[in-house]
């Protein structure tokens, strides 16, 4: 992807010389304390009588929801809302399935919501037969989108996976007023991440099997690092106290990295392109590598996402972590770090003052 319409964002000071521990919620607390306190105050100041619609563009796996969720961190959870449409379908045909109630609800809202070419009996087929939303016209994605906003307090949004073809780009640009949220202001939020860095977010990832929280092998590393003598492979043992230092397991599939979803990367990437040339809209670019020749001007060592190589202690049988900086070529062959959420949040707020005027 061509990064001219993203520059770098510098989140250096002059003079604050503070490290922060990123990967703890309280150091984050302290990191956007001393790098957007002004701005963080404001953001809350206005979420208490206002709200806005973010739409969150980016390729899968591009970290939509990490940076929405930490934004949610800072300004607060209740305020704040991510919807993402991917899950509201897979939710919604869920519940079609388990209850009968929901199954009501939902036949009842589409009756007086949903305009379109099937019948509202047609529609709730169409949902149960398929869990693709690709698949699911958009007509009936809308309706989802408004019977689950129907359903929450009054919230600022992010939406997530929409518009997710390039026939949708037209109803995003009315979104806001199908949705009842006409008198606050939207703006696109456009993620830009190399292709290798969503390929070894895939390779690396491994999960734990009994709750299900996921980590990297190379990017993200838990407290207690095992190796496995027979396979003489290391491996990351959950730090979630009910799983007894459960080992993490490699997904099926994942070893292929991003080769299976390329073309959905393409597609993503078609919409992106289309949506970056919309007039009237407001924009906020986010980038998530730093060509290594401007990092050291432009941030801080800590907030570069480092990588991590095991050692074996052969004498006392300890795995040593060993970290460095994880170095990938961005898509146009620029070697370049890639940065860990927090900066990211930080020039995503420090834009979203600027277009709301605070
Ligand atoms: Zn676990």
């Amino acid at each position: 992807m061509d990064n001219s319409a993203f520059p770098v964002f510098k989140t250096k000071i002059a003079g604050l010389n503070q490290k922060f521990d990123l990967n703890d919620p309280a150091g984050r607390k302290q990191y956007f304390e001393a790098k957007a306190g002004p701005e963080v105050k404001k953001l809350k100041a206005y979420l208490d009588k206002n709200s806005f619609v973010a739409f969150l563009l980016g390729k899968k796996n591009s970290g939509k929801g990490t940076y929405s969720k930490m934004f949610m961190e800072i300004v607060g959870q209740e305020k704040v809302g991510h919807l993402s449409v991917g899950d509201l379908v897979r939710d919604v045909h869920q519940a079609l399935e388990t209850s009968e109630q929901s199954k009501q609800e939902l036949i009842e809202f589409l009756k007086n919501n949903y305009r379109g070419y099937h019948s509202v009996e047609e529609t709730i087929d169409l949902i149960m037969g398929r869990n693709q939303s690709s698949l699911i016209s958009s007509e009936l994605i809308l309706a989802l989108i408004k019977y689950e906003i129907s359903k929450r307090p009054r919230q600022a949004l992010f939406i997530d996976g929409f518009p997710r073809a390039l026939d949708q780009v037209g109803y995003s640009l009315f979104l806001k007023q199908l949705i009842g949220y006409e008198n606050h202001p939207d703006f696109l939020v456009f993620i830009n991440v190399p292709n290798a860095i969503i390929d070894e977010r895939i390779k690396y990832r491994v999960v734990c099997p009994i709750c299900q929280s996921p980590r990297n092998v190379k990017l993200m590393v838990t407290s207690e690092v095992g190796y496995d003598e027979a396979t003489k492979a290391f491996y990351l043992m959950c730090d979630n106290p009910t799983c007894n230092k459960a080992r993490m397991m490699p997904k099926e599939g994942d070893e292929l990295g991003i080769e299976p979803i390329r073309v959905r990367l393409e597609t993503d990437d078609k919409i992106f392109q289309q949506l970056l040339k919309l007039h009237g809209v407001p924009k906020i670019f986010l980038r998530n590598s730093i060509p290594k020749a401007v990092a050291a001007e432009s941030v801080d060592d800590y907030e570069l996402t480092p990588e991590y190589g095991y050692e074996l202690d052969l004498a006392t049988k300890k795995v040593k972590v060993i970290e460095k900086p994880w170095t990938i070529m961005d898509d146009e062959g620029v070697e370049s770090y890639s940065q860990l959420p927090p900066p990211v949040v930080l020039s995503m707020i420090k834009q979203m003052v600027k277009i709301l005027e605070l």
